[in-house]
């Protein structure tokens, strides 16, 4: 059996890798090199793997096709399998990493392991179509083609093209029958409307942060936000822009509560001033956030910085409370896909049989990783889908 695997990043090598148990393999890869995007993955660190996965950190059209994909079966099979082939890890608040705590490390293992088991790579490959005659697929590529019985495509998403993956097979697989949902930019920024923005440039805070679309809140998040020129960034944000990029024609806005645990405002604003009586506001706030957030909030509730706590009327300490907990943000874009750390929608994973990872449509087929639907939240997992629907679409052999 001749089985030929297109792209060669986290899925595509994982595939190929267990399918050279049984078959002969070889992966197609446009770049010069495997796993290009591997090298960028957690800032360079690569978090490659999460503690705890589960269907619920994640998007998709299928949450049932999804859940018999990431069983504990195969979620143990694959973590003990990246065990088994070299990588040694490291665990911090959940988020696994090699142990070298270097991407490049992770995929020199995985290079090691194509050459231990004989993979033929041919680089510099891009494959513009496939095609399927007589039980054979006929793969164009360049100007050749390339016979085979079993094809597994990993050719990503079109997040972060300038990596390689630049979204080639969502039309050819449409056109072979498959449901191509639509495609947008996840886990990336957030670019908002407003004149403090350049103020408020490069600081980070701790913020509660919740998306509502049309009045409507859809999900929040507590984390560090870094606030930027053009708007909002950091982990927690990234967790929301797959619903901003989806709905942003129908009035998106983000709510920040910049004091996240605090559960009611004026009575720790009576608190802190009961404790610094002869206080300014603005030294009452002096170690609260730093001087140019005091400076936004102090002008958007239109308080003078200088005055006392006992000279507020009650509708200034309710304008504070607003401008400091339900800070509001029109946004008016997303990061595009040349900075999107992954794509939410793709290939539907109606059309997958989610015990082998083969097409529904096409038999001896078989699609995984980022091309699906299917994307995750920060924290790994997005490659442990792509190394399982990779790793389960190459252990299977008829
Ligand atoms: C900056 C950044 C940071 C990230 N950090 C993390 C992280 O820390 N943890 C995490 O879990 N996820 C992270 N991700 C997401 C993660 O990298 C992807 O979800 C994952 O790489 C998807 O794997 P894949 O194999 O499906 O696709 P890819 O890794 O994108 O691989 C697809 C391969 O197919 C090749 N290819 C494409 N088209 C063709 C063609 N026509 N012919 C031949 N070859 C082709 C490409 O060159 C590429 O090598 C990050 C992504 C980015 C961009």
């Amino acid at each position: 059996m001749k089985t030929v695997v297109i792209g060669g990043g986290a899925s595509g090598i994982i595939g190929a890798l267990k399918a050279s148990e049984h078959d002969e393999v070889i992966i197609l890869e446009k770049n010069d090199k495997l796993g290009k995007k591997l090298l960028l993955t957690g800032n360079g660190h690569c978090n490659y793997w999460h503690q705890n996965i589960d269907v619920s950190a994640y998007e998709t059209d299928s949450k049932e096709v999804l859940t018999n994909i990431l069983t504990p079966v195969n979620i143990n099979k694959v973590f003990n399998y990246l065990l088994s082939i070299g990588i040694y890890p490291k665990e911090k608040e959940g988020l696994l990493y090699p142990y070298s705590n270097q991407a490049y490390s992770f995929r020199e293992v995985l290079e090691q392991n194509i050459q231990k088991n004989h993979i033929k790579v041919i680089y510099n490959a891009y494959v513009k179509d496939i095609k399927k005659e007589d039980n054979k697929f006929i793969i164009s590529f360049n100007e050749e083609t390339l016979t085979c019985d079993k094809v597994i495509i990993s050719t990503g998403s079109k997040a972060y093209p300038k990596t390689g993956s630049t979204g080639d097979f969502y039309p050819i697989l449409a056109n072979l029958g498959h449901k191509l949902n639509p495609v947008y930019p996840a886990l990336t920024s957030l670019k908002c409307q407003g004149d403090f923005m350049n103020i408020w440039s490069g600081i980070r805070t701790e913020a509660r942060v919740s998306i509502y679309v049309q009045d409507k809140l859809k999900k929040e998040e507590v984390g560090e936000v870094q606030l930027t020129d053009y708007g909002i960034s950091g982990v927690c944000v990234f967790n929301l822009s797959s619903i901003a990029s989806a709905h942003l024609s129908e009035n998106v806005k983000i709510k920040l509560n910049f004091l996240p645990y605090v559960k009611d405002f004026s009575s720790w604003l009576l608190q802190r001033s009961n404790l610094l009586p002869n206080y300014t506001l603005e030294e009452i706030f002096e170690s609260v956030f730093s001087y140019k957030l005091n400076s936004i909030f102090f002008h958007q509730a239109k308080i003078n910085p200088k005055a006392y706590y006992k000279s507020l009327t009650t509708s200034e300490i309710k304008a504070l409370e607003n401008a400091i907990t339900n800070f509001t943000l029109d946004i008016i874009d997303t990061g595009d896909f040349a900075k999107a750390q992954v794509c939410k929608g793709g290939i539907s994973l109606m059309d997958i049989n989610p015990l082998t990872m083969e097409s529904k449509v096409i038999s001896n087929l078989y699609i995984t990783g980022e091309l699906l639907d299917v994307n995750g939240i920060c924290g790994g997992y997005n490659l442990a889908f792509a190394f399982i629907s990779g790793f389960i679409a190459g252990d299977y052999h008829a």
